[in-house]
């Protein structure tokens, strides 16, 4: 089974085969003259990942790149370390200081994701020593190639993207959802507690205003039409939030959500279908979660 994908020249999207199914949720190994992940994947995935870095003959990490402090995208941190203890872990600030002592961020996961937490394993704590925090602008230089980091939250708080000016590839994390190549859909991620659909509408437009040439989806592939493709993002956020002002009374669950959002979807595959379906309650449970405290403040 193919689990690397090269996206563009120097550019592999490694398949942590998310939730057992192909295609749904990965990493990035950017190489140059210090190599890079962009993100680790969870710590089910760990030695998927680290056999296919093996088969791409990648001998050092430089820098572990943290879009944000999911169990999916940073959970395996603390034993990628292990492998590559020279790398520096670099994450939104206040994230790092979750990520010392992760019980609390891993119960939150389990809250949130119910059925689903398996798949997203847990997070072993990541030495302070080794994390450096992010902030907006800050440029990494990799020898042969540069990332800057982009502040870009809605999805959660402490979310960054990462855009190489030089060619304009920006790995998104999950500020603009997941994409479904085969069916050139986006669809966002809006997860309790922290997804905020104003600053996540805001973020988008921001990141279509940096001119990107290639968006880079963890969850899963790329895009070369990112101003098309942001656009329907957007549209899909107030589409997530039209759907939950419909449903009154019992009929305001996440449960019913997450049925009209997948009836809103293309047709998906068998295998992929109670994946979907978990990550689709969740979106629904976050879209539900910021109504109510917006509701709770009005
Ligand atoms: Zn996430």
């Amino acid at each position: 089974m193919q689990l690397t994908y090269e996206m563009v020249s120097g550019v592999h999207l490694v398949d942590c085969l998310f939730g057992g199914v192909p295609r749904q949720g990965g990493a990035f190994l950017v190489r140059a003259e210090r190599n890079v992940l962009v993100d680790t994947g969870p710590t089910v995935s760990f030695e998927r990942l680290l056999g296919a870095l093996d088969a791409l003959g990648v001998d050092t990490i430089d820098f572990l790149l943290l879009t944000h402090f999911h169990l999916d995208h940073a959970g395996a941190t603390a034993m990628l370390l292990e492998r590559y203890p020279g790398a520096r872990v670099m994450v939104d600030g206040r994230s790092a200081g979750y990520m010392v002592d992760p019980e609390r961020l891993v119960k939150s996961a389990a809250r949130a994701l119910g059925d689903l937490a398996r798949h997203y394993g847990t997070m072993p704590p990541v030495p302070e020593s080794s994390m450096v925090a992010l902030s907006d602008g800050l440029v990494i230089d990799l020898g042969d190639r540069a990332l800057e980091a982009v502040y870009s939250p809605g999805h959660s708080n402490g979310h960054y993207a990462f855009l190489e000016r030089a060619t304009g590839n920006l790995f998104c994390g999950d500020a603009l959802g997941h994409y479904i190549e085969v069916e050139d859909y986006v669809y966002p991620a809006t997860p309790p507690p922290e997804f905020d659909p104003e600053v996540s509408i805001a973020t988008a437009g921001m990141l279509g205003e940096l001119d990107p040439q290639l968006l880079l989806l963890p969850h899963f592939g790329s895009v070369d039409r990112p101003r098309e493709v942001i656009e329907r993002f957007v549209g899909q956020v107030r589409r997530s939030l039209a759907l939950a002002g419909e449903l009154k009374g019992p009929d305001r669950t996440p449960a019913v959500l997450a049925g009209r959002l997948i009836e809103d979807m293309p047709d998906i595959r068998p295998e992929e279908s109670a994946l979907i379906t978990g990550i689709q309650e969740v979106n629904a449970a976050g879209v539900l979660h910021y109504l109510a405290q917006k509701g709770g403040q009005t």
